[in-house]
Formats: C-alpha cells, structure tokens, sequence
C-alpha cells in the first residue's frame, strides 16, 4: 500500500516513540498520540519532520470517546485517509499485590488500556474497511508478556486487561479478515522506558533482568521492529497472531 497514514497511540514516549520513529523511517505519516506530555510529542515530531516525514501530534485520552474522534479527525484531516492505527497507550499503575490495589486504579488501567484500544480499534476500522469505501490497512495491539504470565504480586489488574487486549486481536481479527484489515498483537516483556518509574520503580528492568532467559531488558526499539513488521506489506498473511517479543519470558 502506498501513501500509508498510520495513528499511534502514546506515540510520543517509551515504545510508541520507537515506533513513530520506525514507521516514519518506512515512509508512514504518523499521526502522534499523547495525553500529558506535549513537549516529548513535540520533541518526536520534530525528529520526524527532520528526516524529510510527515506527522502530526493530538492531545488524546484513548479512554475518552470525544478525543478519540479528534484523533482520528485530526489526522485524517492534515494527514489523509488511515491506514494503520497501532493501539500502543498504556497504563499500570502503582505497583503492589492485587488486594492492597485501589479500585480506582483497577478502573482507570481498565479504562485506558482496554476501553481505549477497543475505541481506538473501532474508530480506526470505520475508518479502514473496504466494505464501507475504505482503503484496508492493519492494526497492531501493543499487549504484553504480563498477559499470560499474570503478574502476580505486582499488578494482576494490568495483566487482565492486556489479556483482553489479545482476545480483541483475535476477534477482530476474524471479523476484518475480508475487509482488508490485519490485525495483530505484540507482547514486549521487560522494556527500558518511563513506565517503570511511573509504577513506583524506576530500577525495575535491571531488578527483574536475572528472570529473563536472555539476562536483560529490552529497548523500545526491539519491540518497535515487531511491530513495523506487522504493519508492512511483508506480513500480508499474518493475521490475529500474538507475537511474544520478551527475551524469552
Ligand atoms: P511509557 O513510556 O509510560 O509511555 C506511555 C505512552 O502512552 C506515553 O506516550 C503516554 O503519553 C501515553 N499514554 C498514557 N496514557 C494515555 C492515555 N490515557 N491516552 C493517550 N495516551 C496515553 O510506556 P511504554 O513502556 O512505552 O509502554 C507502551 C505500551 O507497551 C503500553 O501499552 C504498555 O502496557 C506496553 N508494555 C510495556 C512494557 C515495558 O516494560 N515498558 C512491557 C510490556 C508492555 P503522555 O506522555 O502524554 O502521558
């Protein structure tokens, strides 16, 4: 597909950066998502622009229907017709075992991870599917290794709701599947990024390191390259897979 216009979620920070930088390498526009932080979006887009790509940044909460649609407006109206949506925002909250866990926190990771991706995801096949005049294109879910190892002690709550995130992939992709979308899962496992100090642990990828196979986190980057492959032409029969990219966890 040419001319690919490709919407990432938390595109601004940790893995979404990654990705953003990736899919703008391979000739995606990239409409950039962030919810907080306007400068690191901004700091992105820049590098984007710099290497001759072309991108726009939106204030959006994922969890929110009305800034969803911004989104996506937003993008198609500077950018064109969507192609791509990687569903890549996401939140654990503190760390900490499952009965000492606000409800609260339950509720609002539930909300941004699953509720978003979801409204995301719908938005993004309205948009895409050839049976209501769309140009196909592919979706890939950024989950996570928590999802079948469960998390226990640390945040049982965020491992539910990346579970949840893969049963969307494999449902959706089925539905899609003649309607010229892919859709696809990646689970990192331990990934150098800020989401680890904001659970409360800023040293947890070298804390955890000795319990991967390979002895060491990962980088945004390995993660950003799975999922580049799963948004290119080259994965054109690859749909509704879970791609475990964790070092071996
Ligand atoms: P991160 O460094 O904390 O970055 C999170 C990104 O998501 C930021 O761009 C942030 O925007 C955005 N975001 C957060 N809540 C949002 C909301 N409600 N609406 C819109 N954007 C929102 O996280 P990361 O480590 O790169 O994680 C990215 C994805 O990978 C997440 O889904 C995470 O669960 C998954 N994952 C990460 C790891 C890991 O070890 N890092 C492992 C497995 C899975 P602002 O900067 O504006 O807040």
């Amino acid at each position: 597909m040419d001319n690919e216009i490709t919407v990432v979620t938390g595109g601004s920070r940790g893995i979404g950066a990654a990705v953003t930088r990736r899919l703008a390498a391979a000739g995606h526009a990239v409409g950039i998502g962030y919810r907080d932080d306007r400068q690191a979006a901004e700091a992105v887009a820049r590098e984007v622009r710099a290497n001759g790509g072309r991108c726009v940044t939106v204030r959006a909460d994922v969890a929110v229907e009305a800034d969803v649609d911004h989104l996506f407006d937003v993008v198609v109206a500077e950018l064109g017709p969507v192609t791509g949506l990687v569903n890549n925002a996401g939140i654990t909250g503190p760390l900490g075992r499952f009965t000492e866990t606000a409800p609260g926190t339950m509720r609002n990771v539930v909300q941004v991870n699953v509720v978003g991706a979801l409204l995301c995801a719908r938005r993004a096949a309205r948009e895409m599917s050839t049976r209501r005049g769309g140009r196909g294109g592919a979706i890939v879910n950024v989950s996570s290794g928590a999802a079948t190892l469960g998390s226990p002690g640390e945040y049982v709550h965020y491992a539910a709701s990346k579970a949840a995130v893969d049963a969307m992939t494999v449902g959706l992709s089925k539905e899609l599947a003649t309607e010229g979308i892919r859709v696809n899962s990646v689970q990192p496992g331990l990934v150098h990024t800020d989401i680890h100090r904001a659970m409360g642990d800023p040293d947890r990828p070298e804390r955890k390191a000795p319990a991967v196979p390979m002895r060491r986190a990962g980088e945004p980057d390995e993660i950003a390259a799975a999922v580049a492959w799963l948004m290119s032409p080259e994965a054109s029969y690859a749909t509704g897979a879970v791609l475990r990219v964790a070092g071996g966890l």
